[in-house]
C-alpha cells in the first residue's frame, strides 16, 4: 500500500518493515518525527522511547543489540556528541542484532549549535554510513543498513540531511509490521565486556572488515554511475538529487553517485573514473567524499583533476540547493545549463516570523524578572539550548551565553570562580536540566560554586514539539509514569535554597531573584508556568485608549510579539495574545486590562 509520508515517516516505516525491536532518541531537529511516526502506527511487541539523552538511547539500544534484537537511535547531528562516549566503544565491542544510529545532519544550520558531518564520524569511529537523497531511498536504505548492521555485527550511521528528513514522498509500505524474533543475551564476558586487550584484537579486525564492507560497497545498488563525459560529477546526499535536477536526462555528463561514504566503494570509483579527466564534487558540509576522491586518485595514480570545495570551487558552509547547484555547474562545464528550473518567483511571500519568544511565553516573564530584579547589578546570565536561547532577542537580552546542552549551568560556575563580583545566572530548561543539567548541579554543590540556577520549567520540550520528558508524567509507550520532580532532585543533589514559583506573578518572581541574590552558594529558583502551546489561552488582554499615554513602556521592556502599534498608537494584537497579563504589570498608568483575574 501507498503512504504519502515525510523523510523522517520513511525512516520510521522502513524500520518498522526491518523488524525492529526497540527505538530510542532524543529529539532534535531535524530528526524529531521518526520516533513519532512509529508511534502513531501499531507498535505491539516494540519498545518505544525518548531517552533522557542521546548517550542513554544508545546505550539502551546497545542492550537490544547485544541480544540480538534489531533497535534504532535517533537523533540530530549534536546529539551524536553526547552519544559519542558509548559509541566509540560499541564500534570496537559489535553488536549481534541490527544497530542503526540515524543521526540528522543540519547544513546550514538551520536549527543547530554547528554545521557538523556524520560521515566523518564515521570514518573516525570506523564504522559503515549510509547516506539516502530522498524519503524513498532512506525507506529501503534503513533495511539495507540493518542487514549491513548484522552481517559484520558492527553498529551503522544513517545520516539523512533536513531537506531528506523533511521532504515528503509517495512510498511503497507493507500493510502489516511484524518485529524480529530474537534469541536474547547470551553471556561472555570476553565478548561483551571491553578490555584493552579485547580492543587492540578487535581494532585489527574492525580494519580488515572494512576493506570488505568497501568491496561490498562498490557493488552496492545506490552506489551508480549515469552519463558519460571526461568531465564528471560524484555527489551524494540530497545534492544528488540537486545535480539531476540541473542537468535532467542529459546522458553527456556522467554523473557518480556515493551513497556509501564509508567505508569508501573505492574500486566502483576507480571504474567510475576510468574514462574521466576531470571531476567536480558536490556534496553539502564537509568534503568528505573529495577527500576520499584524492585519496583515491593518488593511490592508483590516475590522472584525474579534483575540483570541489579544497580549491574554492563549491562552498564549504550552507545548504546546497538546484539554483546554487546550476551556477556551479555551468561555471565548470563551461556551459550555461539550458534546463529549466521551477520558477517561485510568483509564489507567495511568506510572512516574516523573526526568532523571538511566542507571544505570551512565560519564559519572557522569567526573563524580565530577573532583568528587574538585577537593575544596577552586575550579573551574566548564561542561557542553554531551547526556545529560551531567545531570550537572547532584544529588548530583553538576557542571554549572554550559550555553548550546548547543559553547559550554562556550568559556565555560571566558571564565571562565579573568575568574575566574584557579578551575580552569575544558569538559565536551563526542564527538558535540557533532565538531558545534561543534572551533572553540573553536581558539580556546583561539591565545588561551592556561588551561582543561581533558573529552572524554566514549561512542562514540555517546546523546541522540537512538545515531546515529553520525565518531569511530564508520560512516556512514549502510553503510559502515565510518576513524574521526577526537578526541586526533589536538586534537594536529593544538596541544593540548600530552591523556590518553585510562577513566572507570571511578577512581583513575587522579582522578590524571589533578589533574595536568592542576597545569598552565598548554589540557589534554584524553578519558574513553573506551562508553554503556551499546550495551554488554553486566558482572556486576552486589550489596550485602553483613554488612558495610554503611549509611552510605549510595554513594547521597549517587554517585547511581547502581540504589542504592536496602529498608527501610532500601542494596541494589542488579539490573534496573538495570550492573555498572559505580563505588560499589564508593566504599564504605568494600567492601561492594559482585559483578563477576567485581573
Ligand atoms: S498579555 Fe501582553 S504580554 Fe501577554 S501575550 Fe498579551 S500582549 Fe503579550
Ligand atoms: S505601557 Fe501602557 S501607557 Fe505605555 S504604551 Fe503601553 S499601554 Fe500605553
Amino acid at each position: 500500500m501507498k503512504e504519502y509520508v515525510m523523510g523522517n515517516g520513511a525512516i520510521a516505516l522502513g524500520a518498522l518493515s526491518a523488524g525492529v525491536n526497540l527505538v530510542a532518541g532524543y529529539p532534535g531537529t531535524p530528526s524529531s518525527e521518526i520516533i513519532e511516526t512509529v508511534s502513531k502506527y501499531p507498535h505491539e511487541g516494540i519498545h518505544l522511547e525518548w531517552s533522557v539523552n542521546e548517550k542513554s538511547a544508545l546505550e539502551v539500544a546497545a542492550a537490544a543489540a547485544y541480544s540480538g534484537a534489531r533497535a534504532l537511535v535517533t537523533m540530530k547531528q549534536v546529539g551524536l556528541n553526547v552519544a559519542s562516549d558509548p559509541l566509540m566503544s560499541l564500534a570496537y565491542v559489535g553488536v549481534k542484532g541490527g544497530l542503526v544510529i540515524v543521526s540528522a545532519d543540519d547544513p546550514g544550520p538551520i536549527s543547530s549549535q554547528t554545521e557538523q558531518d556524520t560521515r566523518r564520524f564515521a570514518d573516525f569511529c570506523r564504522i559503515p554510513v549510509f547516506d539516502p537523497s530522498t524519503p524513498e531511498e532512506a525507506f529501503a536504505m534503513i533495511g539495507d543498513a540493518f542487514e549491513y548492521s548484522e552481517k559484520y555485527h558492527t553498529p551503522v550511521l544513517f545520516r539523512p540531511t533536513t531537506r531528506v528528513c523533511h521532504a515528503y514522498a509517495s512510498i511503497d509500505v507493507p500493510g502489516s509490521y511484524t518485529p524480529k524474533e530474537y534469541e536474547g543475551f547470551i553471556k561472555d564476558s570476553r565478548k561483551w565486556v571491553i578490555f584493552p586487550k579485547l580492543s587492540y584484537m578487535n581494532h585489527g579486525l574492525i580494519e580488515e572488515r572494512n576493506i570488505k564492507i568497501g568491496q561490498e560497497f562498490s557493488k552496492y545498488r545506490f552506489n551508480n554511475v549515469t552519463g558519460t563525459s571526461k568531465k564528471a560529477i560524484v555527489t551524494s546526499g540530497v545534492s544528488y538529487t540537486y545535480v539531476k535536477e540541473c542537468i535532467g536526462d542529459m546522458d553527456d555528463i556522467k554523473v557518480i553517485r556515493v551513497a556509501t561514504a564509508f567505508p569508501f566503494p573505492e574500486s566502483f570509483m576507480t571504474d567510475a573514473l576510468s574514462d574521466v579527466s576531470e571531476v567536480l564534487c558536490i556534496e553539502e558540509l564537509s568534503p568528505y567524499i573529495e577527500e576520499q576522491l584524492l585519496k583515491t586518485v593518488g593511490i592508483h595514480h590516475l590522472d584525474v583533476t579534483v575540483h570541489g570545495k579544497l580549491d574554492g570551487m563549491v562552498p564549504h558552509n550552507g545548504e546546497m540547493s538546484t539554483e546554487l547547484a546550476a551556477g556551479i555547474l555551468s561555471g565548470y562545464l563551461g556551459t550555461e545549463l539550458s534546463r529549466e528550473l521551477i520558477d517561485t518567483s510568483d509564489a507567495p511571500k511568506l510572512p516574516l516570523r523573526p526568532p523571538v519568544l511566542c507571544a505570551g511565553c512565560p519564559h519572557r516573564a522569567s526573563f524580565y524578572a530577573v532583568k528587574k530584579a538585577m537593575e544596577g547589578r552586575k550579573a551574566v546570565f548564561c542561557g542553554d539550548i531551547g526556545c529560551y536561547t531567545l531570550g537572547n532577542a532584544m529588548p530583553l537580552d538576557m542571554v549572554d551565553t550559550c555553548l550546548c546542552m547543559g553547559a550554562g549551568i556550568t559556565m555560571a560556575q566558571g564565571f562565579a570562580h573568575t568574575d566574584p563580583d557579578s551575580v552569575c545566572f544558569a538559565f536551563v530548561g526542564d527538558s535540557t536540566f533532565f538531558a545534561s543539567g543534572m551533572t553540573g548541579v553536581v558539580n556546583a554543590v561539591y565545588n561551592e560554586a556561588d551561582m543561581i540556577l533558573c529552572v524554566l520549567d514549561n512542562s514540555t520540550t517546546a523546541m522540537t514539539g512538545h515531546q515529553p520528558h520525565p518531569g511530564t508524567g508520560r512516556n512514549m509507550m502510553g503510559n502515565i509514569v510518576d513524574k521526577v520532580d526537578i526541586a526533589k532532585v536538586l534537594e536529593g543533589i544538596g541544593v540548600r535554597s530552591i523556590v518553585t514559583v510562577d513566572p507570571l506573578d511578577l512581583k513575587k518572581s522579582v522578590e524571589t531573584v533578589k533574595q536568592a541574590a542576597g545569598t552565598e552558594g548554589v540557589k534554584a529558583i524553578i519558574f513553573r508556568s506551562p508553554c503556551i502551546a499546550i495551554t488554553k489561552p486566558k482572556d486576552k488582554c486589550t489596550v485602553d485608549g483613554a488612558r495610554c499615554i503611549n509611552c510605549k513602556k510595554c513594547i521597549k521592556e517587554v517585547g511581547c510579539p502581540a504589542l504592536i502599534t496602529v498608527n501610532g498608537q500601542v494596541s494589542i494584537d488579539m490573534n496573538l495574545c495570550t492573555g498572559c497579563g505580563l505588560c499589564a504589570k508593566v504599564c504605568p498608568v494600567s492601561a492594559i486590562g482585559g483578563r477576567n483575574d485581573e
